[in-house]
């Protein structure tokens, strides 16, 4: 009780030193010249580099349920970030963040710090600044990462005959969200091991710099799946000026979804459910296993599911090669 009325009392600036500019968070980075406590940081890029940024929002009930863990709130705010310069091939150099708060609240405030510095850590990716405020809770983060100058992964570089990849499964972390939201189908009985791995998916994304880092140079156009890959391939379509073909029954799915969700409902889910953060990318056909080794060899695995064409469109296949009629659509928020 008394550590409550402390905290809350807590001034703005105090809160901050406590929980975010400490050692596990706001670490030393050798481009980072200054981090928290002035009105700017400072960053070095070093030369024949490029900076890439990106910043994600994640508000209650629509990013992440709202009573949700703090510390693996924490985590995953940072990894769906990170998952956006592992898609451009950039490596982090630290990050920001906007925080609005109901209130001070020690223990949340103190384990979602804890979830933030985990990824943190990992990715040697320091906490370099932010703003804070009262209001509704809500996050908005903004990563900085650097590149070599012209080797970015961008979504406009597919040539038709180039292969479709992706990491990881797909699926998990929609069908995670069904298990949280009570919607998985009745009879469906998941032991404790498959609950985990689905939380995991969707609380703890596997972070895909390292394997974003190997593509350079060899992947042709990436992106990363938030919104479900029917979604976010058509992106890499658009950029790119062309079509593609993409085999349903190749779409890599993981034994923990495959037991949460029936035969029917799976590419449906494994295409629109969205929040994988997984990458998909492209590359010339003579790259494929060359390709698939490299990532093989720093544990990630990697799957071809299709093939992009000259003429425009996307078009699914089953096994059997025949093209099917169903309409897949990603995650749309004013849709
Ligand atoms: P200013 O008023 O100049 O915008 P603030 O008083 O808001 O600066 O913040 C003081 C310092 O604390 C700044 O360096 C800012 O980047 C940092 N900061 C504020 N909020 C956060 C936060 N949520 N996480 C990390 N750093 C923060
Ligand atoms: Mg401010």
């Amino acid at each position: 009780m008394a550590e409550q009325t402390e905290t809350a009392m807590l001034s703005e600036f105090a809160l901050i030193a406590r929980y975010f500019r400490q050692q596990q968070l706001a670490f030393a980075r050798d481009e980072v010249i200054l981090g928290i406590g002035d009105d700017c940081a400072l960053l070095d890029l070093p030369p024949q580099h490029q900076l890439a940024v990106s910043m994600d929002m994640l508000l209650p009930d629509i990013h992440f349920p709202a009573n949700a863990d703090p510390e693996l709130l924490g985590q995953r705010a940072l990894l769906v970030n990170l998952s956006d310069l592992a898609a451009m091939g950039a490596e982090p150099l630290g990050f920001t963040l906007g925080l609005s708060l109901p209130a001070v609240d020690a223990d949340w405030l103190e384990r979602f710090a804890a979830g933030l510095a985990l990824v943190a850590r990992a990715n040697a990716c320091p906490l370099i600044g932010g703003d804070t405020t009262r209001g509704q809770l809500g996050l908005c983060l903004q990563v900085h990462g650097k590149v070599p100058a012209g080797q970015a992964l961008r979504r406009d570089g597919a040539r038709p005959g180039d292969l479709i990849c992706v990491t990881g499964t797909l699926g998990d972390a929609a069908a995670a969200l069904a298990m949280m939201e009570n919607r998985l189908a009745a009879g469906v009985n998941l032991s404790a091991q498959e609950s985990s791995e689905l939380l995991r998916a969707f609380y703890q994304p596997e972070s895909r710099i390292n394997a974003g880092i190997l593509l350079r140079g060899v992947a042709t156009a990436a992106i990363d799946i938030s919104d479900g890959l029917a979604a976010d391939l058509v992106h890499v379509l658009a950029a790119s000026q062309c079509g593609a073909r993409v085999n349903v029954d190749r779409l890599p799915m993981s034994t923990a979804f495959a037991a949460a969700i029936a035969p029917a409902q799976r590419t449906g889910l494994q295409l629109g459910g969205g929040d994988d953060y997984e990458l998909c990318f492209t590359v010339p056909a003579a790259e494929l296993e060359t390709c698939r080794q490299l990532l093989l060899n720093k544990g990630t695995s990697c799957t071809c599911i299709g093939e992009i064409q000259d003429s425009p469109g996307l078009h699914w296949m089953d096994g059997e090669g025949r093209l099917l009629d169903t309409v897949y659509k990603g995650y749309q928020h004013f849709g």
